[in-house]
C-alpha cells in the first residue's frame, strides 16, 4: 500500500525524505511540501508514516486489505509510542489496530556517526557492524568445522 501526503498538514520538514529506502519521497520546489514521487517504487515499509510529526502521510489500501472502497488512516502518537491504523469501509465498519512504534526508548538508538570506527580486519569478519554487542548477546553461534562440512 503505497503512501500519500496530505499537503494541509505537512509542513515540509522533510524527515520522510530522510528516512525513506526508497529515496521516493520529495519536497515540491513550488510549494514546499513532501510527495511520493513513484508511488510503483514504494517498498511500504511506512517508515515515512511513523517518522512525520504531522500525521501528513496516509497510504492507499489494497483491496485485498480493505475491499470495495474504504479509508486507511494512519495516527502516530509518538507519546504513547504507538500506531493506530483506522480502516473505515463503505457500510460504516471500522477496524482499527494499534501497534507499539518501537520496542526501544525513543531516541536511544546511536546514530552511526556515534559509534567507534570499525578496524580494517573487521572487513574480513562474517559479523555485521557492532555484532554481536548490539544483538545483546556476548557471541553469535557459529557451526563447528564437523557441522560446517557436513553442509
Ligand atoms: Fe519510502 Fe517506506 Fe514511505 Fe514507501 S513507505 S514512501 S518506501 S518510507
Ligand atoms: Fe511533510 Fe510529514 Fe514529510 Fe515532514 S515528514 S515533510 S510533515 S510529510
Amino acid at each position: 500500500m503505497p503512501t500519500f501526503v496530505y499537503m494541509t498538514r505537512c509542513d515540509g520538514c522533510g524527515e520522510c525524505v530522510d528516512i525513506c529506502p526508497s529515496d521516493i519521497m520529495h519536497i515540491d520546489s513550488t510549494y514546499r511540501r513532501a510527495y511520493n514521487i513513484e508511488p510503483n517504487m514504494c517498498w511500504e515499509c511506512y517508515s515515512c508514516v511513523k517518522a512525520c510529526p504531522q500525521n501528513a502521510i496516509d497510504c492507499r489500501g489494497y483491496a485485498d486489505f480493505a475491499p470495495m472502497g474504504h479509508s486507511v488512516r494512519v495516527l502516530r502518537e509518538e507519546d504513547k509510542g504507538t500506531i493506530s491504523w483506522r480502516i473505515k469501509f463503505r457500510d460504516g465498519r471500522e477496524k482499527n489496530f494499534v501497534s507499539p512504534i518501537r520496542t526501544t526508548p525513543w531516541d536511544s538508538i546511536p546514530s552511526p556517526a556515534d559509534l567507534a570506527v570499525p578496524s580494517p580486519e573487521a572487513l574480513n569478519s562474517q559479523e555485521l557492524a557492532n555484532e554481536p554487542a548490539d544483538l545483546h548477546i556476548e557471541a553469535l553461534p557459529a557451526l563447528s568445522p564437523r557441522q560446517a562440512k557436513e553442509d
